[in-house]
């Protein structure tokens, strides 16, 4: 589907065919070759041009957050909807300070607590933010990422970077360099290849543009951790109960299906051994009627799945793992060429939020109770 961009009048099939440089960079060793690496990478950005790069959630999108012909070659090189903003990544907080009209105390103690990592704060934005970056809203979502070659880039470029998840519109988020490449070869100029991400999943969202700060997208910062910090944190409606509702998320993205494999995916929730069950009975149905099934079950669960094709998204005991493997295991069956995907669900609290909310999303909101 051709996606239509009202805000910066662009196509996502305007995007003009280029050779995409792979470059690879230690982010334990940034030595005198990756610095001439991320210059080059730097002038491609300066020019308004675009660089993938590694962050320690997902690989990013990276062009100039202050000029709006660089997010038009952002959202056409994704095929992002038009109504679905970019985050602009910063090196350090003086950089805030250039584009959110106010910082708020709470956002203060969230920044100092929390930055450089996965949490992304909105705030009202400067005349000088392009509504081109912020898909025509009048605030600005803005992190500080914690991964060495994300920062030198920024440093070194002198851009503040807007960044979406490098990764066509729709396909789940890419976590190693490999994932970029396979979406964004010949679109884009440059990638560079940080190895694999450490996170996996993408940062917490919340908003501190009203008295009370509010969660638009949950992530690896649990909603108990920024409590700790700054009190009652309340939760957008839209991701409780994104179903059947007219609310309208305030973090525009969260409203589309996103982050979805190519096959048809249903969660099951209930006690282990009924989901097991009730998964090997469909696809043994399925493989009669010569369908493919991908099972994503658990480093506890694995051993009791029938089937050939049954992955483990990590263990139970350190959901971290499994945050960590998510968007990988989705792209792994797209490969298999799946034609479905079965999956557990995980608690729906703390980290387990987030793993849930992607889970939920990439299945399209198909849940069996079993
Ligand atoms: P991605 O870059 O793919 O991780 O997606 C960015 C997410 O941030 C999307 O869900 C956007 O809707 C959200 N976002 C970006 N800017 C804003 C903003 N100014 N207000 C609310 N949500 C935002
Ligand atoms: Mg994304």
């Amino acid at each position: 589907m051709v996606e239509y961009n009202e805000v910066l009048n662009v196509k996502s099939d305007m995007v003009i065919r280029m050779y995409t440089k792979v470059i690879k960079i230690d982010k334990d060793n940034i030595d005198e070759a990756a610095l001439e690496d991320l210059k080059a990478a730097a002038a491609l950005l300066q020019n308004g041009e675009l660089v993938a790069f590694p962050t320690e959630t997902v690989y990013g999108l990276g062009g100039d957050a202050l000029r709006e012909d660089a997010a038009k070659k952002i959202y056409a090189a994704k095929g992002r909807p038009s109504d679905n903003p970019l985050i602009v990544h910063v090196a350090d907080i003086k950089q805030v300070e250039k584009i959110a009209k106010d910082i708020p105390d709470n956002a203060k103690a969230l920044m100092e607590r929390f930055w450089p990592g996965p949490l992304t704060i909105v705030f009202n934005k400067k005349e000088c933010v392009p509504h081109g970056t912020t898909g025509g809203l009048n605030t600005v979502a803005v992190r500080m990422p914690n991964h060495n070659v994300a920062r030198e880039l920024i440093r070194i470029s002198g851009v503040m970077l807007a960044a979406p998840s490098a990764n066509l519109s729709g396909r789940p988020s890419p976590t190693c360099a490999e994932h970029v490449y396979e979406d964004m070869q010949e679109r884009i100029p440059m990638i560079i290849d940080g190895g694999q991400v450490g996170i996996g999943l993408e940062s917490t969202i919340v908003d501190v543009t009203d008295d009370r700060a509010m969660i638009l997208r949950p992530g690896y910062i649990t909603k108990e951790m920024l409590e700790e910090v700054i009190g009652e944190v309340a939760v957008d409606k839209a991701i409780l109960n994104p179903q059947g509702s007219d609310y309208k998320p305030k973090a525009p993205g969260m409203k589309y299906r996103h982050y979805a494999p190519k096959a048809d995916m249903t969660l099951f929730e209930g006690e282990a051994k009924s989901v097991i069950e009730y998964i090997n009975n469909l696809t043994a149905e399925c493989e009669k009627q010569g369908k493919r099934v991908g099972v994503i079950a658990s480093d506890e669960t694995i051993d009791k799945y029938d089937c050939k094709d049954v992955l483990s998204i990590g263990t139970r005991e350190d959901e971290a793992t499994i945050a960590h493997n998510l968007y990988y295991i989705l792209r792994q069956f797209d490969e298999m060429n799946v034609d479905v995907i079965y999956s557990e669900c995980f608690k729906d609290e703390k980290l387990g939020s987030a793993i849930m909310n992607r889970l939920k999303k990439a299945a399209g909101y198909k849940i069996t109770k079993v």
